[in-house]
């Protein structure tokens, strides 16, 4: 099941192979969403030609980099509590310098520098090519810190080291930051204003994860759906572009399939959808190339209209039906997600229940879904009052993922019988001699390894299931291979 946070990657440190004329150690942890781990390849690939090695051993490191989330409050402690953890490490061996990434620099920079001095550096999002300036600044004993949100970094130029990869999937960014102003969301205020990456630098990756041997790719973005390129900037610039611009500009659809003609054997994959900019066009492309995976990631965050306007969602319920019906009718096959958020400010029980009978009417495949966590400087921390009690807000999070547990295996049961392409992604977590892979809906399938290898496509017979996992038997290669 892809996970928009994974609780069992949270805090992965990432290692990759060594550069020998390195002579320094890098200590990189990640949290959050899979942008932030994939910002951690940039971040490695930026400081390997600094002359740093990755390590996984923290006290042999002479940088400690911690790349942080911010999207609710536990992620934060989780994180506050690594740093106090890395400062006590710190004491014993003086030359090793910390440093904080990603979400919680803008935030936090004068707190953790400046009152509490746990960290060395703060680095934003958008300043990761700033980095080998920053770390000559604390080489010399200084704090550095660069937050500075852009309009135009895409990093498009910087090719990702794969940290701990399986050598058969990746993600590619292909949009940064986020203009949809949702009321309970951070993400605008930490990784900054919407903005698209040339589709030419996005096939040129895709094409050289081909030739490594990769097999499958996930297009990343806040808000896939929304990708624009004209030739660089904001999105929300759009209208003051030059006719020509607009003329050649490349939508999502158009990137999509640009990316599944480059590599017709590749598996591609995307998200996250937001449901007020996923296009008809985009449902079609899908439907046009078979090496676009049968799968969508389509938050909804609730089922109620007012909560839904409150969250400044800008759908109804009935108009994320339409778009459920559309999916249904041209990609009858296609697995569909939700994110759900549980106790809104000002949610009733009357709004809670449309949340459960959205689920009930679309019966996701799989769910990701939160109790609601005020974010400081969000519309919703200064306008609303945090007014659900925490133990409503857990109640209905649990009414919540046991109707999507329900689901998951109402899902899962309509795969028995079938026979099934799987991509191997390398062993079971339970069993050393079953493999595991997902299939197109990206559901996790699990079979018996025989002489099959990881990178291998495979027709799986499915024979039995859980409410997330498809148990089978191989029966043999499939075309793709
Ligand atoms: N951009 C995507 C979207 O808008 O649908 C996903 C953004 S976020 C990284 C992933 C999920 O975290 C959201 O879809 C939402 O369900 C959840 N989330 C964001 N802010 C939250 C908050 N303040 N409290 C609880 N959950 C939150």
């Amino acid at each position: 099941m892809e996970k928009v946070i994974d609780e069992s990657v949270q805090g992965n440190t990432l290692t990759l192979e060594s550069n020998q004329g390195n002579t320094r150690k890098l200590y990189i942890e990640s949290y959050g969403c899979q942008m932030n781990f994939s910002d951690s390849e940039i971040v490695a690939s930026i400081l390997s030609k600094q002359g740093f090695n990755t390590t996984n051993v923290l006290e042999e490191a002479d940088l400690v980099l911690v790349n942080t989330c911010s999207i609710r409050e536990k992620a934060e402690t989780t994180v506050r509590k690594r740093l106090e953890k890395f400062n006590a490490v710190k004491k014993t061996k003086p030359h090793m310098k910390v440093g904080v990434l990603g979400c919680m620099a803008e935030r936090l920079k004068d707190k953790l520098l400046e009152e509490e001095k746990i960290v060395d550096m703060v680095v934003g999002p958008d300043a990761y090519k700033d980095l080998p300036n920053l770390i000559q600044e604390i080489d010399e004993g200084r704090n550095a810190v660069n937050v500075i949100l852009s309009k135009d970094e895409t990093y498009g130029d910087v090719a990702p080291v794969r940290l701990n990869s399986n050598g058969v999937t990746a993600f590619v960014s292909i949009t940064r930051g986020c203009d949809n102003m949702c009321t309970f969301c951070v993400v605008p205020f930490t990784r900054g204003r919407e903005r698209s990456r040339d589709p030419l630098s996005i096939v040129a990756e895709v094409n050289d994860l081909w030739k490594k041997g990769f097999k499958e790719v996930t297009l990343l973005g806040q808000n896939v759906d929304s990708y624009l390129w004209y030739g660089g900037g904001l999105k929300k610039e759009f209208e003051k572009a030059s006719e020509i611009q607009k003329a050649t500009a490349v939508n999502f659809a158009g990137l999509l399939e640009m990316v599944a003609l480059a590599q017709p054997k590749m598996r591609i994959r995307f998200s996250t959808s937001n449901p007020q900019d996923m296009t008809l066009d985009v449902i079609k492309t899908m439907a046009k190339h078979d090496n676009i995976c049968n799968y969508i990631h389509l938050p909804v965050q609730s089922g109620s209209n007012r909560i839904l306007k409150a969250m400044n969602r800008l759908h109804t319920r009935e108009e994320y039906f339409d778009l459920i019906a559309n999916i249904r009718r041209i990609l009858p096959d296609c697995a569909i997600s939700q994110d759900m958020i549980s106790g809104f400010p000002t949610e009733t029980e009357e709004d809670h229940k449309d949340t459960l009978s959205l689920m009930e009417y679309v019966k996701y495949d799989f769910g990701f879904m939160f109790a609601y966590s005020e974010r400081p400087g969000t519309l919703a921390a200064r306008k609303l009052k945090d007014d659900i009690p925490e133990e409503t807000k857990k109640r209905r999070l649990r009414e919540i993922i046991d109707l999507q547990q329900k689901h998951g295996l109402y899902r899962t049961q309509q795969h028995l019988g079938k026979i099934e392409e799987v991509l191997i992604e390398g062993s079971s977590k339970k069993s050393e001699v079953h493999w595991m892979g997902r299939n197109s809906q990206n559901t996790v399938v699990v079979f018996p390894k025989e002489n099959y290898h990881v990178g291998d496509f495979v027709n799986v017979k499915i024979n039995e299931c859980t409410s997330a996992t498809l148990i089978g038997e191989a029966i043999g290669y499939t075309a793709n291979n």
